[in-house]
């Protein structure tokens, strides 16, 4: 068991006790009569209140007890069935009336019928219903069940104690740690989940700001010893692409080129807009640092991504004539390539080397490195933040995000760091045009996408899971790619992608895409991120209520990247008008700022769990639009307790848990 706890990067009882439900389960509202009965949905679960008339009987046959009820709600029918279950029937009283719980299925009955339902009397399933089930992302072998028990073990049997001063906890109304952890696995009732989550994300908001101020407490002013002075090359480079640039990234080149004229080495966060067009930013500020003299790096978050990078730069290099080398580093390089990296890197060379961000904290060696470029920036955390700085080389840093957060949070969640905006997209790009649809135009979906394979352009077709299993409505990449391949013709390339594949195959697969061998690309959202396929003009999201609007936008973002008319197609496969609305929000813009503002207005107190706006700076639960004021509460507390005294025992004990934490995300990494 521990070993399956381990796939999912689960090592320790306390990475257990914060490992939160993905999402809830609910209770549904008991029906005293089933008037209308063609509401249900087969599999659906339903509690039903049934006074009971008739006797349950047991049967036995060869293989094992079986045990039938059957009732009435209002005037329809229900046949109940248990099985191994003979003890059930001295439960159920005669003339008594019990609430149902089970899933509906119609088959050959007039009624419905219920198989194993769960039996409770009326007062019990009326608490049951004020609780909330918590629903655990699985593997296979590990069930919500038993992570269930052993959340419940861990907190029977763990001493929690609470490491925020008690005057603090009172001071912002937070619950303690031991209620709030107890609380978001097993919440007693919605209002607790809330009270609950709120400590969490104040948590969560307090130990990323602490980190952040106290290493930069540690943080010494460097000088600025590099001489970028030459530009003839970055200005070549600048005078030949093939577009002009826009106004937001000529500033943001601007910006930097102003920061290396300073007298200290200085940080500078990009935020642009997917498409926005930061790649070339990097590459010309790299390409500029170069003609210096001087080693640059670029770091993304996936291999994918670094790949691409990699190929892109080396277009560059090529098409521009430049006399400086591209050198790729990530984790599936073998031993001794990584050593020839190495070597190059010791020769103090000016070049371009992008990767992942492990390999930048492995043992290379970075005396002549001037200027790294973070791309992606949210996908990493604070964790990764100054792990150069750590090892005492300290090139200028610029670190690139398209998540649109308004100014206030970013100065916050930034803090040490320039802004440059990019607010503007290349002006030539058609807007992108979005449908919602339901289940029943799929057929439709599916005769567009042909159509424009058929001119010549490309598909990804987006899944939330993997492989079936964890549920059954859910299209999972690798039954979806199978059922694709029956619908479109033979001649039509179908490849598929996802986070389990070998880091070779994915690039395999991401090339075969970009040389359009592979027409349609069936992927999970690792795609999310940065990928540019500019003949990519269709993307179709199965399940689309499942994500969070920032990451729809995000993965909308892989298309409109090129010159063609691109199209967004969401499979909204919710009967809940809620979300509904949501789509329609995404689907009438392709603005991140606007999305991000419309979908707060639109989430309700009970809206916080289940779907997360993204997956930024690694927070859990914390979503930085929508625990915006946390956030700012945590803030001015970390100042107050970084600047304060850390003699008491209180503050102490904190500081030993900020340091704690810190020590545990960075050995889980
Ligand atoms: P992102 O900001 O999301 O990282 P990219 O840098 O990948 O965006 O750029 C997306 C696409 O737009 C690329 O194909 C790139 O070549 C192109 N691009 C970048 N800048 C411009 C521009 N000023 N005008 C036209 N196309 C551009
Ligand atoms: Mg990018």
């Amino acid at each position: 068991m521990y070993r399956l706890y381990n796939k999912l990067d689960l090592y320790t009882a306390e990475d257990l006790l914060f490992y939160y439900p993905r999402t809830y389960m609910e209770y549904p509202e008991e029906l005293e009569d089933l008037k209308d009965k063609s509401k249900l949905s087969e599999g659906e679960a339903v509690a039903l209140l049934i006074r009971v008339d008739e006797a349950c009987r047991n049967r036995k046959t060869s293989r094992m007890d079986i045990t039938t009820l059957s009732a009435f709600c209002g005037d329809v029918p229900v046949d109940m069935v248990w099985f191994r279950s003979p003890y059930i029937k001295s439960q159920i009283r005669l003339h008594e009336s019990y609430v149902f719980y089970g899933r509906v299925s119609f088959d050959g009955t007039k009624g419905i019928k219920l198989e194993q339902p769960v039996v409770y009397t009326r007062e019990k399933y009326v608490l049951q219903k004020k609780s909330l089930q918590p629903v655990y992302t699985l593997t296979r072998g590990l069930t919500n069940n038993q992570i269930k028990k052993n959340i419940r073990q861990i907190l029977e049997e763990v001493t929690l104690s609470d490491p925020l001063p008690k005057a603090w906890v009172k001071k912002r109304e937070l619950e303690t740690l031991p209620f709030a952890l107890r609380m978001i696995h097993f919440p007693d009732d919605f209002d607790s989940l809330s009270r609950a989550r709120n400590r969490l994300v104040y948590d969560e908001f307090f130990l990323f700001l602490a980190q952040m101020e106290l290493s930069k407490q540690d943080a010494i002013s460097v000088p600025n010893s590099f001489s970028v002075v030459k530009e003839e090359l970055y200005k070549k480079v600048l005078s030949s692409l093939p577009f002009p640039l826009t106004k937001g990234q000529e500033s943001a080149l601007q910006d930097v080129r102003s920061d290396v004229a300073n007298s200290f080495v200085t940080q500078r966060l990009i935020q642009g807009d997917v498409g926005s067009g930061k790649t070339v930013i990097a590459f010309l500020l790299m390409t500029l640092f170069c003609e210096n003299g001087y080693a640059t790096a670029i770091m993304a978050p996936t291999e994918i991504l670094a790949t691409q990078h990699y190929n892109t730069f080396s277009e560059y290099v090529k098409t521009y004539d430049l006399p400086f080398e591209t050198v790729l580093l990530t984790g599936s390089l073998s031993a001794k390539q990584k050593r020839e990296v190495y070597d190059k890197l010791k020769e103090k060379r000016p070049m371009y080397i992008i990767g992942t961000h492990a390999l930048i904290q492995e043992k290379a060696d970075y005396e002549n490195l001037a200027l790294v470029i973070t791309d992606e920036q949210h996908r990493f955390g604070v964790k990764q933040r100054d792990t150069l700085g750590k090892k005492g080389i300290h090139p200028f840093s610029i670190v690139m995000s398209a998540t649109p957060i308004p100014r206030t949070l970013s100065m916050i969640l930034y803090g040490d760091m320039n802004i440059s905006v990019i607010s503007d997209v290349p002006a030539k790009r058609l807007p992108i045009k979005n449908a919602v649809i339901k289940e029943q135009d799929r057929n439709k979906a599916y005769r567009f996408i042909a159509k424009e394979v058929e001119k010549g352009h490309q598909a990804y077709v987006i899944c939330p899971l993997v492989s079936a299993g964890e549920t059954t409505e859910e299209k999972n990449v690798t039954d979806y790619t199978g059922e694709l391949k029956k619908v479109f013709p033979k001649t039509y390339g179908i490849g598929m992608l996802h986070g389990r594949m070998k880091p070779a195959e994915k690039n395999a697969v991401m090339d075969s895409f970009l040389k359009n061998e592979i027409q349609i690309l069936v992927s999970t959202t690792v795609v999310e991120v940065g990928v540019n396929v500019p003949n990519a003009t269709v993307m179709m999201i199965e399940n689309a209520n499942r994500f969070g609007l920032a990451q729809l936008h995000q993965l909308r973002g892989r298309v409109g990247r090129g010159d063609a008319q691109s199209y967004c197609i969401f499979l909204d496969g919710t009967k809940n008008e809620e979300n509904s609305k949501r789509l329609e929000i995404i689907s009438k813009s392709n603005d991140g700022f606007y999305i991000a503002g419309e979908d707060l207005k639109l989430r309700g107190p009970g809206d916080f769990y289940g779907i997360r706006q993204s997956g930024d700076l690694d927070f859990h639960l914390a979503d930085i639009y929508q625990d915006a004021q946390l956030l700012q509460k945590a803030s001015e507390d970390v100042k107050e307790f970084v600047s304060g005294e850390k003699e008491g025992e209180e503050e102490k004990k904190l500081l030993h848990h900020i340091l704690h934490q810190s020590q545990r995300q960075y050995t889980n990494l």
